[in-house]
């Protein structure tokens, strides 16, 4: 591991300063990925400035038509909350789904949105469910905030404090993941939200995506039914010692159809 300042700032304000005077500063949340990296000197920072003295940003709850969490949200926490299973089940069953207890237990969603894995499943939530980013600067749509493979449209320095997510009238999750680090060969959302239907597919390609043709079907009959004879396309698909392609494009298929049954209960 290459050195660092350290800085635990109990402020999103004093987190803002710490990271703008640091020539190359980063959040640091559960950790659950970025120590790793670091660890391995795949990644550096001259001052980490650690978020879990901020109790402003460790809650969750329903506000209004919304569902409402900080940054500090871990994935046990959502996956527990009685706010969350009530409201979103299939957010709640995505973060169960996340890892191992470990990894749920100091994990938190939004660095997972932040890291960007490709095979992370928080950014299908973010999409499927059509959520909002909330940073210390602005709110980022959630069709705007991936850029590629472990790439965001963050700013240098720019800080999420939280997601807020519209009550979906219906949403369901589906995963298919690697048995040994349980990150998605592939995984959907889909979420039926004032009308309009949303399906996002993680662990297949280098982001999060999502696929029109099936969102154009469910609009019209929000049934499994609804997705026979909708070929995905292997075009991009990831490549590995998991699955190729073509195996990929077939499993988001499934994984569509059961994300929609789970979705209709
Ligand atoms: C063994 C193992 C299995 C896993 N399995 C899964 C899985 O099945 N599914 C899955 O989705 N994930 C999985 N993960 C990843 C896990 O979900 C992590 O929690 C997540 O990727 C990162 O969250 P974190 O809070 O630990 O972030 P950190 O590691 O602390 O940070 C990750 C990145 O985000 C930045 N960041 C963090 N918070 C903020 C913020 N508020 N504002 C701006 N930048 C920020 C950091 O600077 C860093 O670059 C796994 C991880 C491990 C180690």
């Amino acid at each position: 591991m290459y050195a660092f300042n350290y800085h635990r700032p109990s402020s999103v304000a004093e987190a803002v300063k710490l990271l703008k005077s640091s020539p190359d500063g980063r959040c640091l949340a559960g950790g659950m990925s970025l120590i790793p990296t670091m660890k391995h000197r795949l990644a550096s920072a001259a001052d980490l400035v650690d978020l879990n003295g901020i109790k402003e940003l460790a809650y969750i709850k329903r506000d209004g038509d919304a569902l409402v969490f900080g940054a500090l949200a871990r994935h046990v926490e959502i996956a527990d909350s009685a706010d969350v299973k009530k409201s979103i089940p299939a957010l709640a069953a995505l973060a169960a789904s996340v890892g191992d207890p470990q990894v749920r237990n100091r994990g938190t969603f939004c660095g997972s949105l932040c890291f960007a894995d490709p095979a992370a499943d928080c950014p299908a939530g973010l999409v499927g469910l059509n959520g909002t980013v909330l940073t210390d600067k602005r709110r980022i749509a959630a069709d705007k905030f991936f850029n590629g493979l472990y790439e965001t449209t963050l700013e240098k320095g720019e800080i999420v404090i939280g997601i807020s997510f519209p009550i979906p009238e219906k949403a369901g999750w589906a995963k298919f993941a690697n048995l040994a680090s349980r990150f998605a060969i592939a995984a959907v959302m889909v979420a039926k939200t004032g009308g309009e239907v949303r399906v996002a597919v993680t662990g297949a390609k280098a982001s999060v995506f999502r696929v029109p043709e099936m969102e154009a079907a469910l609009a019209k009959n929000f049934s499994a039914a609804a997705l026979d004879g909708i070929k995905v396309s292997s075009t991009d698909m990831n490549n590995d010692l998991h699955g190729d392609p073509d195996y990929r494009a077939h499993l988001v298929g499934v994984m569509a159809k059961r994300a929609v049954q789970t979705a209709m209960g």
